[in-house]
């Protein structure tokens, strides 16, 4: 099964020489976004900070009989609006930082979708591709049993990130469910449908950033027929995305993953190369000619969507991206001094808690689905989706409209107002 977020174009295109936590810019960026509001201070500093950080140690007997102890975390930044939500990734760049920075940016996402959720972030300091899939089960097992006292369905709801697929998310809710002696399929998402998955969960990352390009395309007067597109990651979200545009009728003429990428100004049959987890060659096996990750990034097109890793566009290579617009698909993937960049040269940047929230939608969906019992059809969640990310959309260009400020900040506005709102209605301190 494919993972969530792709791996591909790791390191590609990134200015590792300095590297910038995921922390370091939701903290400006809260910090930035904040001075337009005029919010109780106290609600500010509150929310710089994670409500609680579990750190666990998790020793995972490999398959030759050796032990090996991994560090996992799991990040818990805000839950004033509801159970704290959010992916585990599986990375060898897993940190405690990151997993904070991570867990803001999902308290953000909820509440820019208006989901009675808040936000969270797990990961384990492991490369998943060095795992059988034997060690892979027993690691999420152990993970899950360190967890058990933070998770549940009321509480604290994982689902996949970077390295981890629907399977990841079954077996973390078998052991979970077997410590309860209850079957619980709500205490994560993103599981198979077959036992409590939502149908449409795996495709909605991808689908809400095409939304979005098609949104923020037609914003900028420029219709998403006929618009070049280059998606940096072919993994779940990146393939998604660029198969739903193409089937309306945009032209994706550049495509990456770890190996390379493939460029076709003519637009490449993007519904004939397979996803990266599927067939981890397919990208640069296609037909289309062979740049490299750097190359596609700085493409004369008119959409760029980073949709690999964190970090895409830094302060080294924001003066040489081209296209007339991005539209995050990875989280994080332009730092903080790489917008500000894009900012003095016009590009607009339309923000990942935005543009990938359609996990953490069909994520809520699946968790009605489950407390519920009751299963919905795929039309229903693909139109439910549709209506959530219109709204997010239309609430967001509003303020962008009213407050001339980037995308981020509009953002940033709708979530952190919802937020502190929620935090002044039930106070601060108990
Ligand atoms: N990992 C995904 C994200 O970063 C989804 C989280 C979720 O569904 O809870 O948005």
């Amino acid at each position: 099964m494919a993972s969530e977020s792709t791996r591909s174009g790791e390191g590609a295109g990134t200015d590792r020489s300095a590297p910038v936590s995921a922390l370091e810019t939701a903290r400006r960026q809260l910090e930035h976004a904040a001075a337009e509001l005029d919010l109780d201070p106290n609600v500010v500093e509150r929310l710089k900070h994670p409500a609680r950080v579990q750190r666990v140690s998790i020793p995972l007997e490999r398959d030759d009989g050796t032990v090996e102890v991994l560090e996992g975390y799991r990040a818990q930044h805000d839950d004033v609006r509801g159970p704290f939500k959010g992916g585990i990734r599986f990375h060898p760049d897993v940190s405690e930082a990151e997993c904070i920075g991570l867990a803001m940016w999902m308290t953000w996402k909820t509440a820019v979708m208006d989901l009675p959720l808040g936000g969270a972030k797990g990961g384990v300091v492991v490369n998943p591709k060095d795992l059988s899939e034997n060690e892979r089960e027993r690691l999420t097992r152990r993970f899950a049993e360190e967890l058990r006292d933070i998770v549940g369905p009321n509480t604290d709801v994982p689902a996949p990130d970077m390295g981890t697929d629907p399977q990841t998310m079954a077996w973390f809710m078998d052991a979970y469910s077997v410590q309860q002696g209850e079957t619980t399929p709500g205490v994560v998402t993103g599981k198979p449908p077959e036992i409590g998955g939502s149908y449409g969960r795996e495709e909605a990352p991808g689908y809400s950033v095409a939304i979005v390009v098609r949104e923020a395309c037609k914003y900028y007067d420029r219709p998403v027929e006929g618009a070049t597109i280059a998606v940096q990651g072919f993994g779940s979200v990146g393939a998604n995305a660029a198969r739903l545009l193409e089937s309306w009728g945009a032209d994706i003429v550049a495509v990456s993953d770890v190996n390379g990428a493939a460029y076709d100004p003519e637009g490449l049959a993007v519904q004939e190369i397979p996803a990266h987890d599927e067939t981890p060659e397919a990208v640069t096996d296609s037909d289309g000619d062979a740049i490299t990750n750097e190359e596609l990034l700085e493409l004369d097109v008119d959409v760029l969507t980073p949709c690999a890793v964190g970090n895409a566009i830094t302060g080294a290579n924001a003066s040489d991206i081209q296209a007339d617009l991005v539209v995050e698909g990875a989280n994080g993937p332009v730092t903080f001094a790489a917008e500000s960049i894009l900012q003095q040269r016009r590009i607009p940047v339309v923000p990942d808690i935005l543009a990938n929230a359609g996990g953490v939608t069909v994520s809520y969906f699946e968790w009605l689905q489950d407390i519920n019992r009751r299963k919905w059809s795929r039309e229903r969640v693909n139109e439910e989706l549709e209506a959530e990310m219109m709204a997010a959309w239309e609430s967001i260009r509003d303020e962008y409209e009213r407050r001339d400020v980037s995308w981020r900040t509009a953002a940033y506005i709708v979530a952190l107002s919802r937020v502190a709102r929620a935090h002044e209605l039930r106070g601060l301190w108990p």
